[in-house]
């Protein structure tokens, strides 16, 4: 039984107004009235008066009504088991026209046979600070999922087949209906019977129960570019997870967390270090070996260098890991006071004051006016 035309049941044109419609529906809800009105069949012909009555006084309804027919106004639901309404998967269900009255709020529906791809993976591997400036080559083991080999990831016994879950017709979602007081709602939510996949298994895997799919650990041979840094990623196409229904694997994402180094402190493809270096190098100059990632090398002092001088070393930094050149090392230079001293040592000491000039006890007194210019802001 198909759903009769709403203005026809009301007996008013589909251009007729709020007013005729209203006119159209007292007259008829007084005759069919099941208190008054005592014949067969009378109850359901006010049922359908009320439902038109309801959906053509309501101008939005009634615009839904108008474009959709009766699947537009969600009324026409009901006549799903009767064959009157289209019904799922023939090409206009119930999303596409939740997508034309709420803009596309809704998401579409989605296939559980359609092919989808495997989800991503993340593992996080530690490096020393000289493997990520270096790089290396290593083999990793990440657990994933794969496909069951014993059911070639159909989850069901060997000799049989997963059949089309008979509650959700294969489609994994279910519709409920709701009478709310803005409207009837239809609800879809994942089909319990199948758990959203659409399919039933009867007789499980032994292998994977059902799944399709097993936890194992996989080897994977990486390969660490030079010039990794801390908090980066590294993207390993096709081994993250299988995918499903014939769909492509996902990535597996590598991230890299770099231990700080002991005296090297690296900022992009630089490298910042601190030398100590005596008073006297740093009065008389010197030349002095300094580490740097590529061994040592050695490095000019000229006489009369200030504590935190700082020097570039040209080219020992970090080889970039897009391949954009190498960085620099950075030296800066500490002047250490020496804090035990022998009894000759302080006494040169004092000499070298004295030629100096100096009365030990006192300052420059150039530095403590300057100090005094600055308080006071001259
Ligand atoms: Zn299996
Ligand atoms: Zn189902």
């Amino acid at each position: 039984m198909s759903k009769r035309d709403y203005y026809e049941i009301l007996g008013v044109s589909r251009d007729a107004t709020k007013e005729e419609i209203k006119r159209a529906y007292r007259k008829l809800s007084k005759k069919y009235h099941p208190d008054i009105n005592k014949e067969p069949g009378a109850d359901e012909k006010f049922k359908e008066i009320a439902e038109a009555y309801e959906v053509l006084s309501d101008d939005q309804k009634r615009a839904q009504y108008d474009q959709f027919g009766h699947a537009g106004t969600g009324q026409g639901f009901g006549g799903f088991d009767q064959g009157g309404f289209g019904g799922f998967g023939d090409g206009f269900g119930f999303d596409d026209i939740f997508e034309t009255f709420f803009g596309g709020g809704r998401s579409r529906r989605r296939d559980p046979n359609a092919p989808k791809q495997g989800a991503d993976l993340q593992y996080t591997m530690n490096l020393t600070f000289e493997e990520a400036v270096f790089g290396k080559e290593t083999d990793i083991e990440i657990p994933r999922e794969e496909e069951c080999h014993t059911c070639h990831g159909t989850g069901a016994k060997p000799g049989t087949k997963p059949e089309t879950c008979t509650y959700c017709h294969g489609t994994g979602q279910l519709s409920t209906e709701q009478s709310t007081p803005f409207g009837r709602i239809v609800n879809r939510r994942v089909c319990y019977h199948c758990n959203g996949t659409g399919k039933i298994i009867k007789e499980k895997c032994p292998t994977c129960h059902g799944s399709g799919r097993v936890k194992k650990r996989k080897k994977i041979h990486i390969k660490i570019p030079a010039g990794i840094d801390d908090g980066q990623q590294l993207r390993v196409a096709g081994q993250g997870e299988p995918g499903v229904n014939g769909g492509p694997p996902g990535d597996l994402y590598i991230v890299f967390y770099v231990k700080p180094h002991e005296f090297f402190h690296r900022e992009e493809d630089d490298i910042y270090c601190e030398v100590p270096i005596t008073f006297v190098q740093a009065a008389l100059g010197d030349e002095i070996e300094v580490p740097t990632l590529y061994g040592k090398v050695k490095l000019k002092i000229p006489a009369g260098t200030q504590t935190n001088t700082k020097f570039r070393l040209r080219g020992k930094g970090v080889k970039n890991v897009r391949g954009n050149g190498v960085g620099d090392q950075h030296i800066t230079v500490k002047i250490v006071t020496p804090t035990k001293l022998t009894e000759k040592q302080k006494q040169l000491l004092r000499e070298f004051a004295e030629i100096s000039g100096q009365t030990l006890g006192e300052q420059e007194e150039s530095f403590f006016g300057k100090m005094k210019r600055a308080f006071k802001g001259e």
